[in-house]
This record gives C-alpha cells, sequence and structure tokens, in this order.
C-alpha cells in the first residue's frame, strides 16, 4: 500500500514546494509521512466538517489547498477553528498536506485550470518567477560522458518544456597533474597527464541543485570534478505566476460576463465596464490576484478574472481593462481537479474522493 509521502512527493513533483512564496506554510501540516494511504480526501479547504467527512469515509490523507496552519499556533486548546481542526486530525492519525502558492507558481497549477475552464487558447504564465534556472557544466572523459549525462538527466536536469534528456557537449582536451597524495582514476599521482574530455551542459531548476551535484559527484569517474555552475536570468516558462491568453471569438462585456458565470459557475460577480470594448485577451489569478492587475493592462488584457479585489483596486482598471471579481472560492474550487488528476492518474489502490463540504464561508442574497 503506498505511504503518505508517496502522494506528496507526487504532488511536490507538479508542484515543488521550493516554488512557495516566503510568507506561506505549504506542505505537510499534521500526520506520519511513512504512515499507508486508506483514502484521499480533497478539498480547498481544511475544516472541522472536512475531517468530519474524511473519518466517515476511510480517508486518512486530506489534501487542500489553503494551509489550516498558516501563522504561528503557539498553544493548542480548541479555541478557534484552526486548532480544532488541528487537534480533530491528530487525534484521528489524519494526515493534512497544504499544495498553496507552490501551486499558484506553476504551469499545470491553479491557473491553468482557471484558462483551461475558459477555454483561453495560446496561454502563457502572466508573469515569471526570476532566477530558477540554473546551468552546470563540467569535463568529462568522453568514455563516461553518456554515463555521467544519464545520471544528471536521472537526477532532473536537461528537461526544458517538452523536451527531456537535453543537453550541449563538445570535445576538447583537459589536462592535469595528480599530487603524490591523489588518486587519479585516469593517469598516476605526480605525472602531467592529458585527456580527451567532453564540456557537458545542461539547464536545471534551481531547486534541484543538491540532487543535481550530488548526481555529477556520483557518477563522474575522477577524485575532484571539474564543474561550473550558473545562476541564470533565462525566463522560465513553467515557473510563475497568473495566466494570459486568447478566447476563441471576441465578446461583448455583457456576452463576456454570462460566458464567466457559466464556465464558473458563478451565482454573481463585481465587475469594471469596458463599455464597447470588446473582450478577447484575458488574464487570470486564482484567489487574491490585485497585485498583477497592473501586469495584466501591459500585457494588453481586455479583462483580469480574479478575487479578493478591493474597492480602491478596482479604479486601477482605468477603463482600460474589464477586472472581474468571481470569488476567492469561486476562482480556486476548481484546483481540487487538480489534485484528483494527478492522485487517480498514478494510483488506483485507495479511494480518491472530492470533498462534498462546501467550505465558502462566504454565502450570497440578491
Ligand atoms: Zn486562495
Amino acid at each position: 500500500m503506498p505511504k503518505i509521502k508517496d502522494i506528496t512527493n507526487l504532488l511536490e513533483r507538479l508542484a515543488p514546494l521550493r516554488y512557495q512564496e516566503s510568507y506561506d506554510n505549504a506542505g505537510l501540516q499534521t500526520g506520519d509521512a511513512q504512515a499507508e494511504v486508506t483514502g484521499v480526501l480533497l478539498t480547498l479547504d481544511c475544516t472541522e466538517a472536512v475531517i468530519d467527512e474524511a473519518l466517515k469515509k476511510g480517508c486518512n490523507l486530506i489534501v487542500a489547498h489553503h494551509p489550516v496552519i498558516f501563522k504561528g499556533l503557539k498553544q493548542l486548546t480548541g479555541r478557534n477553528y484552526v486548532e480544532r481542526t488541528i487537534i480533530k486530525a491528530i487525534q484521528h492519525n489524519i494526515a493534512i498536506y497544504a499544495s498553496h502558492t507552490n501551486l499558484d507558481n506553476v504551469l499545470y497549477g491553479v491557473n491553468t485550470k482557471i484558462a483551461d475552464k475558459l477555454e483561453l487558447q495560446q496561454q502563457r504564465i502572466l508573469i515569471n518567477k526570476p532566477q530558477t534556472l540554473m546551468q552546470l557544466v563540467s569535463f568529462v572523459p568522453v568514455e563516461n560522458t553518456d554515463e555521467v549525462l544519464q545520471a544528471l538527466h536521472k537526477a532532473g536536469a536537461g528537461n526544458i518544456g517538452e523536451y527531456s534528456n537535453c543537453s550541449f557537449q563538445v570535445t576538447g582536451t583537459g589536462s592535469f597533474l595528480p599530487s603524490d597524495k591523489a588518486s587519479p582514476a585516469i593517469g598516476q599521482a605526480g605525472k602531467a597527464e592529458e585527456v580527451q574530455e567532453n564540456r557537458i551542459e545542461v539547464l536545471f531548476p534551481a531547486y534541484l541543485q543538491s540532487t543535481v551535484m550530488a548526481a555529477l559527484q556520483k557518477a563522474h569517474p575522477y577524485e575532484e570534478v571539474a564543474h561550473y555552475l550558473y545562476s541564470l536570468e533565462n525566463q522560465n516558462q513553467e515557473v510563475g505566476i497568473g495566466m494570459i491568453g486568447e478566447l476563441a471569438e471576441e465578446m461583448t462585456e455583457e456576452a463576456f460576463l454570462a460566458y464567466l458565470k457559466q464556465k464558473m459557475q458563478l451565482q454573481g460577480l463585481r465587475y469594471t465596464t469596458i463599455g464597447d470594448k470588446k473582450v478577447k485577451r484575458v488574464a487570470v489569478c486564482g484567489g487574491a490576484g490585485s497585485f498583477l492587475i497592473k501586469d495584466a493592462i501591459r500585457q494588453g488584457a481586455d479583462a483580469f478574472v480574479t478575487g479578493d479585489v478591493k474597492y480602491h483596486e478596482f479604479f486601477d482598471a482605468e477603463s482600460q481593462l474589464m477586472i472581474a471579481d468571481i470569488g476567492h472560492y469561486e476562482s480556486e474550487v476548481f484546483t481540487k481537479e487538480i489534485f484528483y488528476d494527478t492522485i487517480s492518474k498514478n494510483f488506483s489502490n485507495f479511494a480518491v474522493l472530492i470533498s462534498e463540504v462546501n467550505t465558502n464561508p462566504v454565502r450570497y442574497t440578491f
């Protein structure tokens, strides 16, 4: 039977914890990572009602988008819903795992899900996260090159977009003089040596640095492995916040509002008008995305779909684009489908259930 860590490792391949924002607290919040999974319940928020549902359905792992422990806890006495939820989870051996801003910051995460629901075409990340890529250059004897490259690829180096096992190499002559105390793989101590070597180059995500370096050290035949590590300024097309894309056909303001309501299953929404201007290019950000309004305008979006927009932030639309505040919960509720697809595609020996609890604390009346 798979263990809880097998599920969390899988979710972290999709959304590495290193991509969470500095204020966040994603990851395993309660529970034993080594425990066997009896069932997984998927939710946007982990509340007491969700713990009850997990108990009723025999699930000992809850995967949530929002971390129930977000700020520090100084006591656990059950005086608020956070403490009561944690106490109940621990009492019943229920593990709680949160994939939060790390899932906002990856391709195929929260924002791609919204863009897919709106059937946006030519999707790309709105703002790429800087400095997430590195380059490794090393020098390997010609006959060992394949073995070293294979080890680097296995460690996650050389995956670029839809391409894997990418590398560059060029052959040259390496020279070295081992000291009397050295035990060289090629040549002898105290004798100058020349070897045909390949200079190999691979790109990798910065969070894999220690894994990739360990793989290089292990696979490389030399005692001292010559290498250069570079932090790159190149944009990583797979890491960043928000998405932008185009509707198949441009729409009037009225038609777009109806389209949004239908596709995102909304009861209502708050928006700024663009009058007679048509909507074709649409930017989206799940949750509270108003910090991206100016970027959406700069990239020519006709509409920006998000949640939690404050009164004064609506003025930032400047009639250049429609700000559509569809609600925090409503913008992210389909995140559960990402968890469902990811886990059920890889495991079939336990139940993966989408929670039936509506955790939205906000209700509407008209
Ligand atoms: Zn959120």
